[in-house]
């Protein structure tokens, strides 16, 4: 079996299928022997565990998880790579790989239809472009998943960890808060992928909540109302909404009042509790 991570054996694969990298599908594959098998591992691929991939690259990753799990589902975008990864990945039974784009992927149908029985997590090095709305749709998406472990940019792990009320919070911190717990793993410079990106990358894991920390009685509303909150930081809340939302601001006063919140708040000064209180006083 070919080392995917030895970089004089990944350049003669690209090279005899002439691949060539693109940038706006986020490739970057990673050189470093070390990384997979510590993703894998704490990505909690075992034998009864059935894992989805978000962009296979050459299969490095993908490699180390049908070592460890019991089926591994890996989607990959680029049709370039569906031929390298039938030779990379040559002799991995239990793994399948999708050419398709993940957004568009019914993923509910998928856990059904190939990991009956077993737990499901994601794994995966994510393209960089659309990690926002990667994670979110997991997480909206309600999906059958014990965990979510995946590479971001060190700086968008903060966003996604630091939790509500913090400086680096947006609207997906909030989304993670409801749906899970995160927790930061590891970093890994930028050093350790082909071609290296201009940043550091971290990987985190979100394990997901049996239920939500707060009730809210419309999930896509409120998750609207928070989008429009962070969608101009630099206004106060009382702003962003209104131009985002399109409430009155006379309502939305009388909702920040009744939460016990200052008119003057920003959107990353709230807890998730704050954000469950004003959305049910508007
Ligand atoms: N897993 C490999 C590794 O670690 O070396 C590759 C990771 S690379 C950062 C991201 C991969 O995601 C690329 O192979 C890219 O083609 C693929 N990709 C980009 N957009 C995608 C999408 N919307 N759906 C599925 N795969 C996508």
């Amino acid at each position: 079996m070919q080392n995917l991570s030895d970089i004089s054996v990944i350049k003669n694969v690209l090279s005899r299928h002439g691949f060539t990298f693109s940038k706006s599908l986020g490739q970057n594959f990673l050189v470093n022997p070390s990384v997979c098998p510590r993703m894998a591992e704490e990505g909690g691929a075992d034998e009864k565990t059935g894992v989805i991939e978000i962009g296979a690259g050459i299969g490095v990753l993908t490699k180390e998880l049908s070592k460890r799990a019991a089926k591994v589902v890996s989607i990959e975008l680029d049709p370039r790579l569906i031929p390298v990864l039938s030779e990379t990945l040559d002799g991995c039974l239990n793994t399948e790989v999708i050419n398709a784009d993940v957004l568009k992927v019914d993923l509910q149908k998928l856990i059904e239809e190939k990991f009956q029985g077993l737990d499901v997590v994601v794994c995966a090095n994510l393209p960089y472009y659309i990690t926002t709305p990667i994670i979110t749709h997991l997480l909206e998406s309600r999906l059958p998943l014990r965990s979510i472990t995946v590479m971001v940019q060190k700086e968008v792990a903060e966003r996604l960890c630091s939790g509500c009320g913090s400086r680096s919070a947006g609207a997906v911190t909030v989304c993670v808060d409801y749906y899970a717990k995160a927790k930061k793993l590891f970093d890994v410079s930028k050093g350790s992928f082909l071609p290296a990106p201009k940043v550091d990358s971290s990987v985190i894991r979100l394990d997901k909540r049996k239920d939500p920390p707060v009730q809210v009685s419309d999930e896509k509303a409120f998750f609207r109302l928070v989008r429009a909150a962070f969608a101009q930081r630099r206004k106060t809340l009382l702003n962003s909404v209104s131009s985002a939302a399109g409430i009155s601001k006379p309502q939305l006063l009388e909702a920040l009042e009744k939460a016990g919140l200052d008119h003057n708040v920003r959107a990353e000064q709230l807890s998730l509790e704050q954000f469950a209180l004003l959305y049910e006083n508007l």
